[in-house]
C-alpha cells in the first residue's frame, strides 16, 4: 500500500496504529491537537492486559521496550471497606499477567518508535467532509487542510471524525471521577501510603451510596486517586473546583465517616473533576468508504481498566488489516470493523455504569484469584 494513512489523534490507539503501519512499510501521518509531546502530563497507571494490550505491542514489535517500562511490584491489590478494614490483600508475587506501566512512558515509547515527523503536533481537527471517490478532507484549527484516501479517527471521546460515520454522541453516565495526587506520600502521608500499599487500592461503602475510590502507587512515592461519586452534573457544577480547598472540603463531606487514611486521599490534594461519558453500548456504523474509527472514538465506555488496552488492540488490528489488504482499503476496513463491533460491544456491556458493592468486590477481589 502506497497510500499514506491519515490518523487523527496521537493517543495510545492512534500511535499503535502508526507504529504497526510503519513496521509493515505503510506511511502514516498522525495529526495531534496538543502542541507538543510534553504539553500535558499523561499521568495514570495502566495495567496492560495479556490478550489485548500486550498482543498489540507484540504486533508493533515493541514487547522488549514495553517490558522495560513495567513497574515491578505494582500488580499488588488491596480492597478495603470505608472503615479501613482490609477485605482482600494480594501481594505482587510476579505471577500476574497484567503488568502496570505509566501511561506517559508507554506513549513516549510509541512516539520514539515512529520516524521523525510522523506526528504533526498542534494540529487540532475541527471537522471533516467527504469528497468524491472515498476521499476525505480534514480541516484543522490553524486553517490548514489535509486530503486523504484513508482516514482514521483516533481522536478520543469527542472525535471530530465520528460524525462522518455516526450521529452518536457520548452521554453522561451518571457519575464522575474526582482525581487527586499525593506526592512524596511515604513521608508526607504515611497512613494513606500504607493503605494504598504497593500497587492498587480500592475502597468502597458496603452500603453502596454510589461512593468508592481507587488509588494507585505511581513512581517516586506518588499516590494517584480517583474518587467515584454518583451525582448529576449539576451537583458538580455547584462546586468551584478552582478553589482547591473549598472543593476538597465539599468532596470530603461525601466521604464523612470513612477512615482517615482513606479521606487523606481526598483532603491532602487539590481535586480535579473528570465527568464520565459513554457511547451507547454496541455503537456501530455502516461502512463508509475511506474512513473508520478506533479506541474511545469508536466505543467510549466508563473506565474499567480496559479502554487503553482496547484502543491499542484496535490500532494493531487495523494496521494488520491494512497490511493484509495492500491493494484494497475497503476490504481492510470491512475486516477490521467486523471484528471491532462485537469485541467492543462485549467490552462495553461489562463496563460498570454504577457498580454495586458486590460488583466492586468481584472486580478488585475476584474469587478465582
Ligand atoms: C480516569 C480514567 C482512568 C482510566 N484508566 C484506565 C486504565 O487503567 N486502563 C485502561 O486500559 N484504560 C483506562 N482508561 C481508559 C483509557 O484512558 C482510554 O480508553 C484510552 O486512552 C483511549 O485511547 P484512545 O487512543 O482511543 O484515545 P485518547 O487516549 O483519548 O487519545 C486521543 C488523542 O487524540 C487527541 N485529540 C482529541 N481531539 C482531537 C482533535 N480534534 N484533533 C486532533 N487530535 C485530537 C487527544 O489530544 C489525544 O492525544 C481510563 C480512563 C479514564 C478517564
Amino acid at each position: 500500500m502506497h497510500t499514506p494513512v491519515t490518523i487523527i489523534g496521537a493517543g495510545l490507539g492512534g500511535l499503535l496504529l502508526a507504529r504497526v503501519l510503519h513496521v509493515h512499510g505503510i506511511p502514516a501521518t498522525v495529526h495531534e491537537a496538543e502542541p507538543s509531546p510534553t504539553s500535558r502530563t499523561q499521568g495514570g497507571m495502566l495495567d496492560i492486559h495479556e490478550h489485548s494490550g500486550q498482543l498489540a505491542l507484540a504486533a508493533a514489535d515493541l514487547t522488549d521496550e514495553f517490558r522495560g517500562t513495567v513497574l515491578e511490584g505494582r500488580q499488588a491489590t488491596r480492597l478495603l471497606d470505608r472503615a479501613g478494614t482490609v477485605l482482600f490483600d494480594q501481594a505482587d508475587d510476579g505471577t500476574g499477567t497484567s503488568p502496570e506501566v505509566q501511561r506517559g512512558e508507554l506513549r513516549r515509547l510509541l512516539l520514539d518508535a515512529l520516524p521523525d515527523g510522523t506526528v504533526r503536533w498542534g494540529h487540532k481537527a475541527t471537522g471533516a467532509r467527504a469528497l468524491p471517490g472515498g476521499r476525505h478532507e480534514v480541516t484543522f484549527a490553524d486553517g490548514t487542510t489535509a486530503v486523504t484516501s484513508v482516514l482514521v479517527g483516533a481522536d478520543g471521546a469527542w472525535s471530530r471524525v465520528r460524525p462522518l460515520l455516526s450521529t452518536a454522541v457520548p452521554a453522561y453516565v451518571g457519575r464522575s471521577f474526582v482525581e487527586t495526587f499525593l506526592y512524596d506520600a511515604d513521608t508526607r502521608h504515611p497512613a494513606a501510603s500504607k493503605a494504598v500499599g504497593a500497587g492498587t487500592l480500592a475502597a468502597f461503602d458496603p452500603d453502596g451510596h454510589g461512593k468508592w475510590l481507587v488509588a494507585h502507587r505511581e513512581k517516586d512515592g506518588t499516590l494517584h486517586a480517583h474518587l467515584s461519586l454518583t451525582k448529576p452534573q449539576d451537583w458538580f457544577a455547584a462546586i468551584d473546583f478552582t478553589d482547591a480547598a473549598a472543593a476538597s472540603a465539599r468532596i470530603a463531606r461525601e466521604y464523612d465517616g470513612w477512615a482517615p487514611e482513606l479521606t487523606a486521599l481526598i483532603t491532602a490534594s487539590g481535586p480535579t473533576l473528570r465527568p464520565l461519558h459513554a457511547l451507547p453500548v454496541g455503537h456501530r456504523w455502516d461502512r463508509v468508504p475511506g474512513v473508520t474509527l478506533l479506541g474511545d472514538a469508536a466505543h467510549l465506555s466508563p473506565p474499567d481498566g480496559a479502554g487503553a488496552n482496547l484502543a491499542m488492540q484496535d490500532g494493531a488490528d487495523l494496521g494488520l488489516a491494512l497490511a493484509a489488504h495492500p491493494d484494497d482499503v475497503e476490504a481492510a476496513l470491512a475486516a477490521y470493523e467486523q471484528a471491532l463491533f462485537p469485541r467492543s460491544a462485549a467490552a462495553a456491556a461489562v463496563a460498570p455504569r454504577d457498580p454495586t458493592p458486590q460488583e466492586i468486590i468481584d472486580f478488585f477481589a475476584p474469587p478465582a484469584r
